[in-house]
Order: structure tokens, then sequence, then C-alpha cells
């Protein structure tokens, strides 16, 4: 049987200036220490703005940092764009790839976001690609097609466990306090597993997160799951106290 560790990973989103994000990674850091817990690995993704704070402020401890997005090309002229190299010099290593609101509020496409994965893994980082349906798709009986069509558009050649998360984050449930039924979260990641069967070499390696509304009172049945891997957390991530009690609840 293949052992996943755990992931928990906090999306900072945009929120924190240098001072409080480095005494939030720096709280973490404390409660980490240098030796990974034996469950959980855990990562920050802050604005890009206070990666080199944030890293500097973890330095030493079990605490990975990450970006929130990348462009797919390494430079050029793309005004405002952070290419993965960049994230990579400042200390970034990992990002996050698809979020529903870069997928929403940016019109980024399935294959946009291949493109920005792929970017990632040139600059030796790892990718956590986002996927999830709204709550019309949802509705409408095509939560599984939809997210089934995001990942295999979403998901780059190279992509291996090693080097690729994939983050099932139903749209409805980010931010909004409520969560899917367990059964439709294990259904859920049970189709993205079998899936992966044919995009990656090593689908039973690949850790698949479920992100959405996770807090320290849904995490223990959350993450008790059979195909739950850990949890990308958006809100409650910007409380050391909160963000703690949630990786805390891995089994
Ligand atoms: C997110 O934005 O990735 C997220 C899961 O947010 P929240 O935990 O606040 O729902």
């Amino acid at each position: 049987m293949t052992v996943r560790r755990y992931l928990i990973a906090g999306n900072w989103k945009m929120h924190c200036r240098r001072d409080d994000g480095a005494a939030l990674a720096a709280d973490l850091a404390a409660r980490v220490g240098p030796v990974a817990d034996k469950r959980f690995d855990l990562l920050v993704c802050p604005p890009a703005t206070i990666i080199t704070t944030v890293a500097q402020a973890v330095s030493g401890n079990a605490v990975s940092v990450g970006g929130q997005d990348c462009h797919a090309q390494a430079q050029g002229a793309h005004t405002g764009d952070i290419a993965a190299e960049m994230l990579a010099d400042a200390g970034a290593g990992w990002v996050i790839v698809g979020h529903s609101e870069r997928r929403t509020n940016h019109g980024e496409s399935s294959a946009v976001i291949k493109g920005k994965a792929a970017a990632a893994l040139r600059a030796g980082l790892n990718a956590i690609v986002c996927v999830g349906e709204t709550e019309a798709e949802r509705d409408a009986g095509n939560a599984e097609a939809v997210v089934a069509a995001q990942l295999i558009g979403s998901i780059p050649d190279g992509a291996t466990a090693a080097n690729t998360v994939i983050a099932y984050e139903p749209v409805w449930a980010i931010g909004t306090g409520r969560t899917p039924t367990l059964a439709d979260i294990a259904a859920m990641h049970a189709m993205i597993r079998a899936r992966l069967a044919g995009l990656v070499t090593d689908p039973d390696a690949v850790r698949i997160l479920y992100g959405g509304s996770v807090k320290p009172s849904n995490a223990a049945e959350i993450l008790d799951l059979a195909d739950v891997d850990g949890a990308l957390v958006g809100g409650a991530s910007l409380k050391a106290d909160d963000f703690w009690a949630i990786a805390q609840a891995c089994p």
C-alpha cells in the first residue's frame, strides 16, 4: 500500500504585510521546529511580495513556502505577472495554480493553468493544481464531469507524485463556511485518483488535498477520509492556532 504524507497548505491570498506575515510564519516555524512532523508537511503560500520575508522567518524549520500563481513564461513583456523562476528566486519551493479565484476572476482556462503548472515544474517548483465545480455545476449533476475535465486539461507532461499535488476545492465551499458531505468529498477524491491513472505514472502516490472551509472543527473527519491526503486552507490559515489545530487533526 502506498503511504502518502499529509500536506497541510495555507493559502494566505491577499493578506499580510511583512510584519504580520513574518510573525505568523515564525509562530508556525516555532511549533514545527527543524524536523517535520511524522504525519504531515506544512506549507504556507503568502503574497509574492513577502515570500522572501516569510522564507527567512521559517528558515531552518520544517515549513515550506509557496507562491499563489505564476506565469507560463520564464521572462518577458508580461506586466504584473511573476515567473515561476522568480518565485523560486524569492525563496519559494511551491506554487498554487488554477485556484478558482484565478479561474473565475482572471478567466484562466485549464489550458492556461496547464502552462503555469508546466512552468512550475520547469523552475523546479512543486505545483498544487486546483480543480473544483461551481454550485450550479453540482446542482446540475455535473460536478464529477467538470472536475475530470479540469484535471485532464490542467496536468502537464512530466507531472509526478514528487512534483505535483491536486487540490479539490468546490468553488461554493471556498470562504463560505459550507462543505460537501463527507461522502461527496470521498467520492470526488476517488474519482480524481482513478483519473490520475492516465495522467501521471504514479497515481497512487499523488497527494490529493481537500480545500473549502476547512477549520479545526471539521478537519479530523475530512482528513480521515480515504484519498484525502491533506488540506488547502484559506481563512483558517491566517491564524496560527487554527492552522496548527488543522495540522494536528491529521490521523
Ligand atoms: C481557498 O481559498 O483555497 C480556501 C480553501 O479558502 P477557505 O479555507 O477560506 O474556504
